[in-house]
């Protein structure tokens, strides 16, 4: 004992303290002593001087030994006290133990004191530190289960294979179970056999290192529900080993649902096909998905960042300022247009955008709307042309009339002549301009693209004269198509006299042919255009080139940017209306400076090609027989009987059909021929006519007319111009061949 033991001495008789402590440092027992004799000084030495030990006498004058020990149990004071006393008697003893005395010591006999002394300070201090573990103990199982039983975590002991010592009550409201039912039987609440190794493994790892220790594992709920939760666990050391684990798991099903949704909302943008982008408050880029890298590659970027609206930032701050989202905001980068569109996702502030690469429907679109604008410009330039038709085959007429007359002065006739000329250039005009609408009349055969460009090319040549040099590559084995050779003559023509007039300076022109298959994929770029098998016709030039502007409107009749007197602008339409007519379309492609390539595509025909049909129309006699003739236009009906008259034959005319029939009814016996307009007012047409007619006289002969194309008027009509066909506008001279013709058939 290293301190000095503080000696508390109830003691009246000032000698006989003198002889204990002189006894006492004989021993070698170091102390501090104080002697007290009455009740209030033991009281106040108890409080003040704090002794470890009290040596006391049996009976003082007011005090005893007795009334001390009771004291001392009253104030639960734990102060070992040993009766020193000159008296013999037991009784005395026997009672001073029974109220809690260490000890009894004769004063005769004082020998034996300081050994009991000091093993009554041992035994005391022993058990002193005994009731402090004790206390600790308490304090802490009560804390652990003020904790256990109150926390909505669960807090379980579990020994090394997993069985549950202690499960917490809140075991019951999380996983259904009563606490006694999980400890009763082992393994009541299963762990998800996937983590049971990991959890054995943390236990492991909790118990070497000494340290608590997480890991994520599922428990059972006892509707069968696997619930997530983080478990932290950490060992219980009895005298250096564990038996047990203490497990504290919280559940995160909540938080772990929460997770799986991000991660799920997160795949939306993460593997959307189309850019996606996030912006901070700032404009700063702070999230982008593949696409938009993607995007950022095609243009040669590394990063969506250098691909950006150039006001992005600004943008941003607006679209959070306003709380209103921007969208389709167009920029171009290398040819391409994007269009970008911002929401503001003001609870984060942070600002979505989508990108998209709209160039594609954009050219779509652009197509389209050109495809709409030919066809109602069609529409209008064909109605203006079927009135001009019969305008100009009564001009035409009547000049040719005329001509024919034998006394007619030589400066009439002259003039005469001029008119028919001048008829003649504008009935070319509007027969491109049918042609252009499609409702020319077209006479198809199959042939053979080579064939024709190789017929026209002396022609060709001489149009582009000496400072264009004109090169064909044309394609050997090329499929025949159905085609009008006329009309494609006149496609190829048109095309090379628009190229000579782009190279003034000269230049070299090519022309190529080339068979090619059409799939879906080119119609997905190429919205004109059909799947199939094609033939191709492509006409190149190194010439002048087109802006953009004047490339959307080439097609247009009349469009032309050529000095007046040069250009009429019907070139292109009437290719235009051509080809359209032979069921294919044309693709340019120029730019200013860089030349033009036409590109024309018709479908390539199954059949093998027969050969050249060339009945050449001869000079037409007239003859005597009647003929019938039906026209609504007053003028040009009076013509056609001049014309016939003159010829030799007997004309009955009509102005509609049902004029005709009955005019019919009266020379049914007489009649030889019906000539008879297609287009007629007033309810029965020119064909409807006919077949009434045909069927009282099925071998009547019949030779219709009209200004439109036969698939418009009547589509599958066997019809063949020159024989029972005639196109307006026509020469007196056709006319009457094609009567005689049809008379002699
Ligand atoms: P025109 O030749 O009478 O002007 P077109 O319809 O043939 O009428 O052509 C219309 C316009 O298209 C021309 O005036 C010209 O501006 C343009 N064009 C046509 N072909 C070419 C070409 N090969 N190179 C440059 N410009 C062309
Ligand atoms: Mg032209």
């Amino acid at each position: 004992m290293n301190a000095k033991i503080r000696l508390l001495l109830l003691e009246d008789s000032e000698a006989d303290a003198e002889i204990i402590q002189r006894k006492l440092a004989k021993a070698g027992v170091e102390f501090e002593p104080l002697r007290v004799e009455t009740q209030a000084g033991f009281l106040a030495a108890l409080s003040d001087f704090q002794p470890d030990l009290i040596l006391a006498d049996y009976s003082l004058p007011q005090f005893t030994a007795l009334e001390a020990l009771r004291i001392l149990k009253e104030q639960r004071i734990d102060v070992p006290l040993i009766l020193v006393t000159g008296s013999h008697s037991e009784e005395v003893a026997v009672e001073c133990i029974k109220e809690g005395a260490d000890d009894y010591i004769l004063k005769d006999s004082l020998k034996r004191l300081p050994s009991a002394l000091l093993s009554s300070l041992k035994k005391s201090q022993a058990e002193r530190r005994r009731a402090v573990t004790e206390t600790a103990f308490r304090r802490s199982e009560a804390l652990f289960r003020l904790i256990a039983e109150n926390t909505s975590d669960l807090v379980a002991l579990l020994d090394l294979d997993l069985h549950f010592n202690y499960a917490s009550p809140s075991h019951h409201p999380v996983l259904g179970y009563a606490p006694e039912e999980i400890t009763a039987t082992s393994r009541a609440v299963p762990f998800h056999p996937e983590e049971e190794t990991l959890l054995r493994e943390t236990i492991k790892s909790a118990l070497t290192s000494r340290d608590s220790k997480r890991c994520e594992v599922r428990l059972r709920h006892k509707n069968g529900q696997w619930l997530f939760f983080e478990s932290v666990i950490g060992g219980i050391f009895d005298h250096g080993n564990s038996e047990q684990v203490l497990v504290v798991s919280r559940d995160i099903s909540e938080r772990k649902r929460a997770e799986q949704e991000n991660r799920k909302l997160a795949a939306f943008a993460q593997f959307n096909p189309n850019p996606v982008l996030e912006f901070a408050a700032d404009g700063d880029l702070g999230y982008f998905n593949g696409a938009a890298l993607e995007m950022a590659k095609s243009l040669q970027h590394d990063h969506p960042q250098a691909i950006l609206p150039q006001d992005t930032a600004a943008i941003v701050r607006m679209c959070l300022a306003t709380g209103e989202n921007r969208l389709h905001l167009q920029t171009v980068m290398k040819g391409r247009t994007f269009s970008w569109s911002f929401f503001p996702i003001l609870r984060s502030q942070m600002v979505h955008c989508y990108a998209e690469d709209i160039t594609e429907s954009l050219n779509m679109e652009t197509q389209l709307r050109q495809a709409q604008k030919m066809d109602s410009v069609g529409q209008l330039a064909a109605g203006v042309a079927h009135d001009f038709n019969n305008i100009l085959t009564i001009i035409q007429g009547h000049a040719g009339l005329m001509l024919s007359g034998e006394e007619i002065e030589s400066t009439l006739a002259d003039s005469a002549r001029q008119i028919s000329l001048a008829a003649d250039r504008a009935a070319s005009l509007t027969r491109q301009l049918l042609m252009f609408s499609r409702k020319q009349v077209m006479q198809p055969r199959l042939v053979d693209l080579n064939e024709i460009i190789v017929n026209v090319s002396t022609m060709l040549r001489s149009l582009v004269g000496e400072q264009v040099s004109l090169r064909r590559n044309t394609s050997a084995n090329l499929p025949p198509i159905h085609a009008d050779p006329g009309m494609v003559e006149q496609v190829l023509v048109n095309l090379v006299v628009n190229a000579r007039d782009a190279m003034p300076k000269g230049g070299a022109l090519l022309i190529d042919t080339f068979a090619m298959e059409i799939d879906e994929d080119y119609v997905h770029h190429h919205p004109q255009a059909h799947k199939g098998y094609f033939v191709g016709l492509s006409v190149s030039d190194t010439g002048s080139g087109m802006e953009v502007a004047t490339l959307d409107r080439i097609f247009e009749p009349f469009f032309t940017t050529k000095e007046i007197g040069k250009g009429t602008g019907l070139g292109l339409a009437t290719v235009y209306g051509i080809v359209k007519q032979h069921q294919g379309w044309i693709e340019v492609e120029s730019g200013l400076g860089r030349g033009t390539t036409f590109k024309i595509f018709v479908p390539a025909s199954s059949k093998a090609r027969a050969g050249p049909n060339g009945n050449k129309p001869q000079e037409a006699p007239g003859g005597k027989e009647t003929i019938l003739v039906v026209e609504d236009e007053g003028a040009l009906r009076e013509l056609v009987e001049e014309v016939l008259r003159k010829k030799g034959y007997t004309v009955l005319k009509a102005a509609t059909g049902a004029q005709a029939l009955k005019v019919w009814q009266h020379h049914k016996d007489q009649i030889d021929l019906l000539l008879t307009d297609m287009m007629m007012p007033e309810g029965v047409s020119g064909r409807e006519l006919a077949e009434k007619i045909l069927a009282e006289k099925p071998d009547l002969k019949v030779i219709y007319s009209s200004g439109y194309s036969l698939d418009i008027v009547s589509p599958g009509f066997n019809l063949t111009e020159g024989s029972n066909y005639l196109q307006k506008p026509y020469h007196p001279e056709t006319l009457a061949r094609a009567v005689r013709n049809r008379l002699d058939s």
